[in-house]
């Protein structure tokens, strides 16, 4: 069969890959825990089934317009000017199939070939391919010190002459760390003085913890006329309402972008499924109490893995501040995250994600997005696996393992 040289040259999503792994040993009666999933367990929001079901029993689903529906839109503007204290016009705001699409249509609205997009490391996973996919280079920014942040300068010695653009992602997918103020605001000026495009991914910013608010960006900007501004927002339904199959995100930036972005969506796949949207402005205009319930269950999921985690000897980890996703250094035990990950899938049926993926090896992804049980049992099993003091026997269910690898 003849490929493409673009499609031999992405890989598919390790995430999406691992959950079906994990369905399918699931299905076979195994007792599978998944620390790797990226999803939280709870419910839509009811406003949001409600709209969507009225909309569905009307009978009248049609297409939409590419940029997404007048009422969402509106419901947008008014949760920017809510936390961003930002009042923008609906021409600055695109609707896509998730944060996901919105990002991909912004990178094929900004990059010509070849064209650089910086990134720190650990990076989401998905960045480098979106980049190559849009003809791009990517180019994830390490820090020195070994740590989740690099910092100001660091970014900035990544700018050379193709540098079109950099993404930021905080709180942090895999880390789960929140961005410093400083390095923030450092990346806004440096975005401003070398004119190029900066993305907030700002998917997880409202799942954050112990009593910091979110950071807002447009805060550091110099730049208050949106119009002249290269900023872009992004965020979504999918995290902070537990709506990740309804496939819901948007981009907030200048009305120019946001043209480009529309018809590039438009000639990929239309305006995002009616239903969804409908959806997506019962939860954005509904009662929001579910985020603070997800937030506080997260907070507590979170103390719950940081105090098994703390307690495994040769385990480094950072507390951390957002997001439902912890990024302990396991290398005091195995230096290569896939053969680890897959040693634990292998021999304790946990699922975690090889930090290589995100651009770190040593380290794996361990969510906090599941049960309590699972986090607990989970990092058992692992400690179990890996700790040659741990007893030799371990039962899941009724099943005796002995461990023969170390
Ligand atoms: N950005 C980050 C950092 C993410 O972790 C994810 C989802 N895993 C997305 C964007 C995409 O979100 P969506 O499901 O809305 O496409």
């Amino acid at each position: 069969m003849s490929l493409s040289q673009l499609a031999r040259s992405i890989c598919e999503s390790p995430t999406l890959r691992l959950n079906e792994t994990a369905a399918q040993l699931r299905d076979k009666g195994e007792p599978v825990i998944h620390l790797g999933g990226g999803e939280p367990k709870s419910k839509a929001p009811i406003d949001a089934i409600v709209n969507c079901t009225s909309l569905l029993q009307t009978g009248d689903v049609k297409y939409t317009p590419a940029d997404g529906i007048p009422s969402l839109k509106k419901a947008i503007i008014r949760y920017t000017e809510e936390h961003y204290d930002r009042l923008v016009a609906p021409g600055n705001v695109i609707v896509s199939n998730g944060a996901k699409q919105s990002i991909m249509v912004w990178l094929h609205a900004i990059l010509d070939p070849r064209e650089e997009v910086i990134f720190p490391a650990p990076y989401w996973v998905s960045y480098p391919e979106m980049v190559k996919l849009a003809g791009g280079v990517p180019v994830p920014v390490a820090a020195e010190d070994g740590g989740f942040q690099p910092t100001v300068d660091e970014i900035a010695g990544a700018v050379g002459p193709y540098t079109k653009a950099i993404i930021l992602n905080s709180p942090n997918n895999p880390s789960g760390i929140v961005y410093t103020d400083e390095f923030v605001a450092g990346v806004v000026e440096l975005c401003e003085k070398r004119n190029l495009y900066l993305v907030m991914d700002d998917t997880y910013n409202r799942l954050i913890f112990d009593g910091r608010s979110p950071t807002n960006c447009y805060r550091f900007s110099k730049v208050h006329n949106l119009e002249s501004s290269k900023l872009v927002v992004i965020n979504c339904a999918s995290k902070m309402y537990a709506m990740t199959g309804f496939r819901i995100g948007w981009a907030v930036g200048n009305q120019e972008l946001v043209r480009a972005m529309t018809n590039i969506q438009s000639q990929q796949t239309s305006g995002p499924a009616a239903p969804s949207q409908w959806a997506a402005v019962g939860a954005l205009n509904g009662v929001q109490s579910s985020i603070e319930s997800l937030r506080l269950t997260l907070e507590n999921n979170r103390n719950v893995m940081m105090a098994r985690l703390g307690a495994f000897p040769g385990i480094k980890v950072v507390k951390p501040g957002g997001t439902f996703y912890s990024f302990p250094d396991f290398s005091a035990y195995e230096k290569d995250s896939a053969k680890l990950s897959r040693l634990l899938l292998d021999k304790v049926r946990v699922v975690t994600v090889p930090g290589r993926e995100f651009g770190m090896e040593g380290h794996l992804r361990l969510s906090f997005c599941g049960t309590v049980k699972d986090i607990t049992e989970g990092v058992s099993r692992i400690q179990w696996a890996l700790d040659p003091n741990a007893p030799n026997e371990l039962y899941l269910g009724d099943r005796k393992l002995m461990r023969d690898w170390r």
